[in-house]
């Protein structure tokens, strides 16, 4: 295994809850791993940029939106492992302001090529026949699916629970496409619930996690989207930063900001066990945001 992905140990801390149920809170902090690929990310490309050097092929292809932590963190990787990358993003119309995109701009920067789609071009992501199109117009590429997620990306995920985690009752994430939940569940114990805080409005993910897990000691917890992806508002924002007072932790209002005011409105209301121990997995996810909210 390369260098770039040996150093995988993070710390694991207390949360002091602003009222006393009876429970305990811990958060892993994932979002230490990398400074440039931080979190769950960090742990999808792991298995996949191994396979690309591996394949031999000179580039890694993937997709995302504009704002994606995934396009910025292969971008990154690309940079630190000598293998280009391209990333095919959602929206046409972005082509023109890209580089107003800190996301963008800093993939650009770390080598990225770009190709922008449609949004209903978008929708064929998977079909083969584009896939083939890309081969025609870019060459031979590794292709990692949006969001980073496949058999590769879960085997990584699973390594996010070390063996003393055996001690929690619960495992707690943020959802986007699953992949993440899927390689918790797949390590968890049979005592623990590992509960997943969807980021997006959609039923379709328990179908995905289900590709990736035969284990059944899992929820979705579908209250806490926001008015889904990328969505947010006043009181989230507010939770956020009182958060960032209280911990000294820095949450975003896409991924992790959700999670946690999801389990903190579920310990007030009495949902957890009494006296159990909860596990949070900060995600990561901060590049792009980090400026606005220090
Ligand atoms: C991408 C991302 C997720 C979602 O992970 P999935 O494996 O797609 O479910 C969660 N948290 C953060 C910070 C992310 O960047």
């Amino acid at each position: 295994m390369h260098d770039l992905f040996s150093n995988d140990i993070v710390p694991t801390e207390k949360v002091k809850l602003p009222f006393a149920n009876g429970v305990e809170l811990f958060i892993r902090r994932e979002d230490l791993l990398h400074p440039e690929i931080s979190g769950n990310k960090f742990r999808k490309l792991k298995y996949n940029m191994q396979a690309a050097l591996q394949a031999n092929v000179k580039q890694v292809l993937t997709f995302g939106g504009a704002y994606s932590n995934h396009i910025a963190a292969t971008a990154a990787a690309g940079r630190l492992l000598g293998i280009e990358t391209i990333g095919v993003i959602r929206g046409e119309e972005v082509a023109g302001v890209y580089r107003e995109n800190p996301t963008l701009k800093k993939a650009e920067a770390d080598g990225m090529r770009f190709k922008f789609i449609t949004r209903t071009a978008y929708r064929n992501k998977e079909d083969l026949a584009f896939l083939a199109e890309l081969k025609r117009e870019f060459g031979d590429f590794y292709l990692v699916p949006e969001g980073g997620t496949n058999e590769e990306a879960v085997r990584g995920t699973e390594e996010i629970i070390q063996h003393q985690d055996v001690q929690y009752d619960y495992i707690c994430c943020a959802v986007g496409t699953g992949g993440t939940i899927a390689g918790l569940i797949n390590r968890s114990w049979d005592h623990q619930q590992v509960y997943g805080f969807p980021a997006l409005k959609g039923d379709f993910l328990a179908d995905e996690i289900k590709k990736y897990t035969q284990k059944e000691n899992w929820t979705l917890q579908l209250a806490y989207h926001f008015g889904g992806y990328a969505k947010y508002n006043a009181e989230l924002l507010q939770f956020i930063a009182d958060f960032k007072q209280n911990t000294g932790i820095l949450l975003d209002p896409i991924y992790t900001g959700k999670l946690l005011f999801g389990i903190f409105d579920l310990i007030e209301q009495n949902k957890f066990a009494q006296n159990s121990k909860i596990l949070a997995i900060h995600t990561g996810g901060l590049q792009g945001w980090n400026e606005k909210i220090k």
